[in-house]
């Protein structure tokens, strides 16, 4: 028989930003139930890379830099208060990033950007040129001009991280589809479920990943959330691990945890489609022929694909629902969502709590995305 349920609030979505809102509204003594639909991390949360490289991506240097940061701080705190909480090892570790230059042009930039770096504490930049380069990963393409090694970066593993904050939250999980948000006659919201059963809250925290525009609809409120669909192949490299990121523009490799050389990502936008393909393997492959190239005959033993959710101007969105009460969103971390996730669940929860949230979020206000009104 269907049963409602009681909760302060509830939060739609098991990715990081739920999982983080959750940890962060866990000090304010708040019932909070977690809805989702698969499991916990079982999207892009669960399959991301897990690097934290707070100094580029979009908006940065510019609007995110400063939320990049504060969220780069708050995952080294992390580091140290989840393992003791949950004893969950969410693999936090300093990981250089060995930026590769394949011409005059990629060199320039690449001095450029060191300039830029080393005027960031906590963070280094130095050019080496092909030799000194092969001396901190002897396998990097024989084409490779040189490199920009970059100190201060960091990596994770996003599914250990993502679980290991929902279970210090003490949250509540119901593992179900959310199919609705409605204000309830007497006050408060009812969030119904696939099952049938509902949730009674206070209020409602939307944090659905690349599906945010549709839960957005349930209270007649627009929101651009796209996906944009990234594959990522892990192999089973032999000789010695690779101890930092080798990166190529958008590519990048290493040996995680598992002892697997990550290799990835590809970017497609291919609607909600989640399947690994096979170009999509094939281009990775690529990658590693590119990058490492005596390590391109490796066997692939998994081959991932997820969503990342990006908005139009690739800033991530925070804060109250427009234009509904007791409703709020988070999420747009796109290809930073894991590095954003622990800045937006705090802000998240702050805003909900009824705190004022850090100025740092302040270019993340899902207002900005409301139509401007018409002139006459
Ligand atoms: C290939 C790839 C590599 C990446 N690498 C990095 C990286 O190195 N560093 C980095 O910072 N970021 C990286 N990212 C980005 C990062 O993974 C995402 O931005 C981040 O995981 C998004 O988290 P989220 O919680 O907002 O969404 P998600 O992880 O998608 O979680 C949303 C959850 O909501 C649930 N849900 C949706 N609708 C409902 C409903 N109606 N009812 C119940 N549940 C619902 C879904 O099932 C899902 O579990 C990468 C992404 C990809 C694709």
């Amino acid at each position: 028989m269907a049963s409602t349920d009681t909760a302060d609030i509830v939060i739609v979505g098991g990715g990081i930003t739920g999982a983080a809102t959750a940890y962060y509204l866990a000090e304010d003594n708040l019932r909070v139930t977690i809805v989702e639909r698969d499991d916990i991390a079982a999207h892009a949360s669960g399959f991301a890379f897990g690097g934290l490289y707070p100094l580029s991506g979009a908006g940065i240097p510019g609007p995110a830099q400063a939320l990049a940061l504060r969220s780069f701080a708050l995952h080294q705190e992390l580091a140290e208060a989840l393992p003791a909480q949950t004893g969950v090892d969410i693999g936090f570790r300093s990981r250089p990033n060995l930026h590769l230059a394949f011409s005059d042009a990629e060199a320039a930039a690449l001095n450029d950007e060191s300039s830029r770096i080393n005027g960031h504490s906590g963070f280094s930049a130095e050019w080496l040129d092909a030799p000194q380069a092969r001396e901190v990963e002897p396998r990097i393409s024989p084409a490779a001009q040189g490199a920009m090694l970059c100190r201060g970066t960091s990596e994770v593993e996003a599914a250990g991280l993502t679980h290991a904050l929902v279970q210090a939250s003490g949250a509540t999980v119901r593992g179900v589809e959310a199919t609705a948000v409605a204000r309830e006659a007497a006050g408060g919201l009812r969030v119904s479920l696939a099952n049938g059963d509902a949730v009674a809250c206070g209020a409602v925290a939307l944090v659905q990943g690349p599906w945010l525009a549709s839960g957005a609809q349930w209270l007649d409120a627009a929101l651009p959330m796209t996906p944009l669909k990234g594959e990522i192949v892990r192999l089973a490299a032999p000789g010695a691990p690779v101890e930092c990121s080798i990166v190529w523009g958008d590519s990048y490799a290493t040996t995680k945890r598992d002892g697997l050389l990550w290799v990835g990502a590809t970017e497609e936008a291919a609607g909600f489609d989640e399947a690994p393909s096979q170009a999509g393997q094939e281009a990775l492959i690529g990658v590693v022929g590119h990058l490492l190239p005596t390590l391109a005959g490796a066997e692939v033993i998994k081959h991932t694909a997820c969503l990342r959710p990006m908005t139009p101007d690739g800033l991530p969105i925070v804060g109250p629902l427009p234009g509904v009460d007791a409703a709020f969103v988070a999420g747009g971390g796109g290809r930073k969502g894991i590095l954003y996730g622990p800045m937006l669940g705090k802000a998240l929860a702050d805003c909900i709590a009824g705190r004022a949230p850090a100025p740092a979020i302040a270019p993340c206000s899902p207002s900005r995305f409301e139509a401007a009104p018409q002139s006459p």
